[in-house]
């Protein structure tokens, strides 16, 4: 057992969650159902499906035979996730599910639905807002649980239970664009359009399976469900190895680095990782990331009462970021039980995001989700009751 205060890497083994079509790619999936005595093209066709159609019913499956798909459906797709409970709030918008795994394990996952801007009436406005389309993130979880022990987030306190697997991962996913897809979230009938593992877990501490998640994302059917790279977002503590690996993927998904103090005196404290790699090391790991995919890195830093938020820590932080390919995701802290910290002043917080956009530094403040059903950022728990 882990004594507290420890950073955990290696999650603890349990009983492997049953094998998943998702945690196959194409042609292991033709192998896995040739390996039934089932055609190997079936195999296309239920996930065409499963992922396209976003059908789980074998009834609906009708361009194969009736014992087809049977076989295929007992062998392939074990239920993963078993919904415990669900709770919305912005008027049913904002929808977060606890799930239930093989091994009792409880994850949650959130899905944000944003409205489209109000169109502008043509010829009204001389040059018009290009308009915002609607859009729905999904928060989804690649742990039960983490083992990065940060003292101002709920999952981090409650320690790791386990790693999940990809077909777990991209479960979630699928389990939200199901309901979207069949009108089942408030505003009519939608699809997902992105991602974020900003749920429970290190997604970089558990990275085969989190890789294989996002190729089920990612990749169009049959493969996968087809959502833009660019509209997905890994965050990580900053396991340096890990993000350089991630370069590497082939993988165009946006990076977002948690990095809540420029100085390693104070990020030693509010993300313990820091003790192993440092700010300028993760920082530098970052620019890798960005330099190979062209994609805008995103550094997360959660704004805290007269811990973080002073002004010359917003010009260092500004010293380290000036002239990159970044932007900067301020977050007011969420509450979590426990916790002696609270979210900064507002005068603070203005002051904070001023320096930064004098320094030149693309800065936004996260329009925080949730709060009320404990389901904004850090405070993802998981607990049935
Ligand atoms: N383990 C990953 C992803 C999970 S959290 C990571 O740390 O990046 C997603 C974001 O929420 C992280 O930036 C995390 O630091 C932040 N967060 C955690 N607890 C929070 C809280 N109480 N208030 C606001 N943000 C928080």
């Amino acid at each position: 057992m882990p004594r507290p205060g420890e950073l955990v890497f290696e999650a603890p083994a349990r009983g492997r969650p049953p094998r998943h079509l998702l945690d196959l790619d194409p042609a292991a999936r033709r192998e896995a159902v040739a390996a039934l005595g089932v055609p190997a093209y079936r195999a296309d066709q239920v996930s065409r499906h499963w992922l396209g159609r976003l059908s789980n019913d074998p009834a609906e499956w009708t361009d194969l035979p009736a014992e087809q798909r049977s076989t295929i459906a007992e062998a392939l797709l074990p239920p993963l996730l078993t919904p415990v409970r669900s709770i919305d709030c912005d008027a049913g918008t904002t929808v977060k599910t606890v799930w239930r795994l093989h091994d009792g394990a409880l994850v949650e996952s959130v899905l944000m639905r944003y409205p489209a801007d109000t169109p502008v009436a043509p010829g009204l406005a001389v040059l018009p807002p290009r308009p915002r389309r609607g859009r729905v993130t999904m928060c989804i979880s690649s742990q039960a649980g983490c083992g990065m022990n940060c003292p101002f987030c709920a999952t981090g306190q409650a320690g790791l239970t386990r790693n999940l697997s990809a077909a777990e991962i991209a479960e979630q996913v699928v389990a939200g664009a199901r309901a979207l897809a069949r009108g089942e979230i408030t505003g009519g009938p939608g699809r997902v359009s992105n991602v974020v593992f900003m749920g429970m877990g290190e997604p970089l501490a558990n990275y085969s399976a989190v890789v294989s998640a996002l190729r089920r994302i990612v990749e169009p059917a049959p493969s996968g469900l087809g959502i833009s790279a660019r509209g997905v977002t890994v965050s990580t503590v900053g396991l340096v190895p890990r993000m350089r690996q991630l370069a590497d993927e082939g993988l165009p998904v946006t990076l977002a680095v948690s990095l809540h103090a420029p100085d390693d005196a104070l990020r030693d404290t509010l993300v313990p990782i820091n003790t192993r790699y440092k700010v300028a090391e993760v920082l530098d790991a970052a620019w890798g990331y960005a330099d190979r995919t062209h994609r805008r890195v995103s550094i997360e830093y959660a704004l805290i009462k007269d811990i973080n938020d002073q002004a010359w820590r917003a010009d260092l932080l500004a010293d380290l970021l000036v002239g990159r390919l970044v932007h900067v995701n301020l977050i007011p802290l969420n509450p979590t039980p426990g916790s002696k910290w609270t979210a900064s002043r507002p005068e603070d917080e203005r002051a904070f995001v001023r320096t930064l956009e004098r320094r030149g530094v693309p800065v936004t403040v996260r329009d925080t989700r949730g709060r009320e059903i404990d389901g904004a950022c850090g405070q993802l728990a998981a607990t049935s009751a």
